[in-house]
Parts: structure tokens; sequence; C-alpha cells
């Protein structure tokens, strides 16, 4: 049977510069939280498959059931400057408020090395927005910090392993966004 959980954790310092740029947007990005309630502070950061990038925090209701995403935040940000492209790409970094931390200090912790030790870096919610501009592919990368400072690496696929998406109402976002490209 093949295995659906790949996850692949390295220090910051080990990233590509690529996957450091993201960091330190979505790091940004997250001071921007407004999260009264919660006080957990998420920041995003997703790259088209143009390479154009895209931040998102999360912004917190009273009614708690309006609040927005960090991640939905961004990919709504991709959705509205590039209509039906596919991310390629998107980091979190989540912390409780009063939480600092440097993205390439030490690691404060034992490393992790076991999926049941993983802090998630998605919700359901989000795992599903996120999904929806993949264009069915499921190796898009997903990455978030750790507690610890360690990043974990690893794919839609492999937190949404049986998806539901546009696909499955018989939309072709590829067709979309190229029709939408035309009509620019
Ligand atoms: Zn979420």
């Amino acid at each position: 049977m093949e295995s659906v959980s790949r996850f692949t954790l390295v220090e910051f310092s080990a990233l590509s510069a690529r996957y450091q740029l993201l960091f330190n947007l979505a790091a940004q990005a997250r001071l921007g939280a407004q999260a009264p309630y919660s006080r957990y502070l998420v920041g995003s950061a997703a790259e088209s498959e143009t390479g154009r990038l895209y931040t998102g925090c999360n912004v917190e209701r009273c009614t708690y059931t309006q609040t927005t995403h960090a991640e939905q935040a961004a990919l709504d940000e991709l959705a509205k400057n590039e209509p039906y492209a596919k991310v390629k790409l998107i980091v979190i970094v989540a912390a409780p408020a009063g939480v600092f931390f440097r993205l390439d200090a030490p690691l404060t912790g034992p490393a992790l090395t076991r999926p049941d030790q993983l802090a998630a870096p998605s919700c359901g919610h989000c795992l599903q927005d996120i999904w929806e501009n993949c264009h069915g592919d499921r190796s898009v990368p997903v990455a978030n910090r750790q507690p610890n400072g360690q990043i974990m690496i690893t794919t839609i696929g492999s937190l949404l392993p049986v998806p539901f998406g546009p696909q499955d109402l018989g939309i072709d976002f590829e067709a979309l966004r190229q029709e939408r490209q035309k009509e620019e």
C-alpha cells in the first residue's frame, strides 16, 4: 500500500533561498494578525505558478465564524490577482501572541522525528482552500514552522489524501485560467 504521509523536517538554514523568502514574508504577515480572541497569530505566504508572491494573516471577528484564516487571505489575494492560477508553494508561520522568534535561530527543543509530534500547518478549512487552486496536483508543497523552530515540508496530498475539489464538479481550473488570460 502506498504511503500518503510524507513529512520532511529541516532547519531553516537548510532551506532554499525561495523557501526562506516565503517564510520571512509569512512571519512578517503574522505580525499584522488581528486575533484578540484566540491571541494566536498566523501568517502565510503563497507563490503562484508565475512566481508572484501573496501573503495573508488571520483576522478574527467577535462572531468567531466570520474569522479569516491566514492561508485563505493569501490565497484570496492570489485569486484576485491571477484568477484560477495554480498555487506552487504555500508556507505558514503560527505562534501565540507574545511569542517572538527568529526563523534562523537555533532549535529551542529536541528535533522532531515522528508525524504524531508535528504541529499541523493548516486547519481543514484551509487545506480545502489550498486544494482549490492546486489544479489537481497533490505534490504541491505545504510547509510550516514547528514550535521548536524546525521547518516541516509536506504536500497537500499528504495532508488531504482523498480531497474533494473542482475536478469532482467537472471544473477545470487550467482551462478557466487560459480563458481568463485570453479575455485580458
Ligand atoms: Zn485555517
